[in-house]
């Protein structure tokens, strides 16, 4: 159960994919930005900024030291609450010439990125909707501009700075949630291709034996059919069945009879060489496919495996298993189909065990 365990491993750690420290990043940021502004209101004396950006301070670091930085739902609201408060108190003291209304259009890209990791986390955002909320907002503060005097004016060439200052914050603040945005974009494809390509082999493999299973010999047929017919070459196909197999897992146990179809597994694949192609075709039957091989190699390969097969000894749980297999075997036929060739070996398969079972039959 080895590949089963890893494949679920893998998928665990896909829902374990965490973005909270860049969030956490970009909290930091927020809170640096506003004792900046602190500062710079301090300088300008304009004393109502001061306090709303103490308040805005505050509510980053509540969002920094709470649990609420994993809540994105809420961290959503704190956001918005805090940009609108700023925005329109901006507004009213010194007016938009100031630029601070940019805010509200930077806070779009963030509020996707958020609503992204949201889903990834089960919690519900619409990104749609608060972007849209933002855009009624930006109206709104447009309004209030155009209809009322701010209660401080300052220089033009203090406007100029505050306005270009702002414009270049919401830009880098862009950049940055885009760029974590396309990184997680990225991370989410390059893990869906690696999980694609498990479950893939998954599909092919068997989990007991982890050899290929009877769909991956199918496709591994069709293939070999193909190439045989266009370069005029042959191959052969060997099925293997444990003799007596019921009897032995009445014997020793179903675990016992499990363990041993993993050694036999392990046996057959290192016998045969590279280029060819084992599997489980079913509960105790093995099918191996032997590339440019005719049928009287074929049939010496089988008899090496029959031989090792007989002589292996398996120990499992203090007593020593021995046990037998019975194989048939059966070439190409030019115009044949993948079942055809089955159903041939299996006949020879079926006349092994009738005649005693522990041989190679190669010839009906
Ligand atoms: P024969 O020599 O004619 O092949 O006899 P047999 O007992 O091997 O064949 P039969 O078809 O009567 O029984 C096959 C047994 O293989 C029965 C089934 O429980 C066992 N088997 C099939 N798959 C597994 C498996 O994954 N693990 C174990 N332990 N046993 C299995
Ligand atoms: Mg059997
Ligand atoms: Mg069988």
């Amino acid at each position: 159960m080895k590949l089963v365990t890893k494949f679920n491993s893998l998928l665990e750690g896909e829902q374990s994919f965490d973005t909270a420290p860049k969030i956490t990043f970009f909290i930091l940021i927020l809170g640096g930005i506003h004792t900046a502004f602190i500062v710079l209101f301090l300088w300008l004396r304009i004393w109502v900024m001061v306090d709303v950006n103490i308040i805005s301070l505050l509510i980053y670091s509540i969002s920094y030291f709470s649990k609420l930085k994993n809540n994105y739902k809420w961290l959503t609201i704190l956001l918005y609450s805090e940009v609108m408060l700023h925005t329109l108190c901006a507004t009213f003291t010194i007016g938009n010439k100031s630029g601070f209304h940019l805010y509200l259009i930077g806070l779009v890209p963030a509020v996707y990125y958020i609503a992204y990791n949201a889903k990834a986390k089960q919690q519900k955002l619409s990104a749609w909707k608060l972007s849209l909320l933002s855009l009624i907002l930006y109206v709104i503060v447009k309004a209030i501009d155009n209809c009322h005097e701010p209660l401080y004016q300052l220089s033009t060439k203090q406007y100029f700075l505050l306005y270009y200052m702002n414009i270049l914050i919401t830009y880098i603040a862009v950049v940055y949630v885009m760029t974590l945005f396309a990184t997680a974009v990225c991370m989410a494809e390059k893990k869906l291709k690696a999980i694609n390509k498990k479950l893939k082999t998954l599909a092919n493999t068997d989990p007991l034996t982890e050899l290929s299973n009877r769909r991956g010999m199918e496709k591994r047929l069709e293939k070999a059919i193909l190439e045989a017919n266009e370069n005029v070459s042959t191959f052969s196909i060997i099925i293997a069945d444990i003799d007596d197999f019921k009897q032995l897992n009445d014997t020793y146990g179903h675990e016992c009879g499990d363990f041993i179809l993993i050694r036999i597994a392990e046996i057959l694949k290192d016998q045969v060489r590279n280029k060819d192609f084992v599997c489980r075709w079913g509960g105790e039957e093995i099918l191996i496919l032997l590339s440019d091989c005719k049928i009287d190699s074929g049939a010496t390969i089988a008899e090496k495996l029959r031989i090792i097969i007989e002589e292996t000894e398996i120990e499992y749980d203090k007593e020593f298993v021995h046990f037998t297999m019975t194989f048939g075997v059966q070439e190409y036929i030019p115009g044949s189909t993948a079942e055809d060739i089955i159903r041939m070996a299996d006949m020879k398969l079926y006349k092994g065990k009738k005649k005693g079972k522990n041989c190679v039959i190669s010839q009906l």
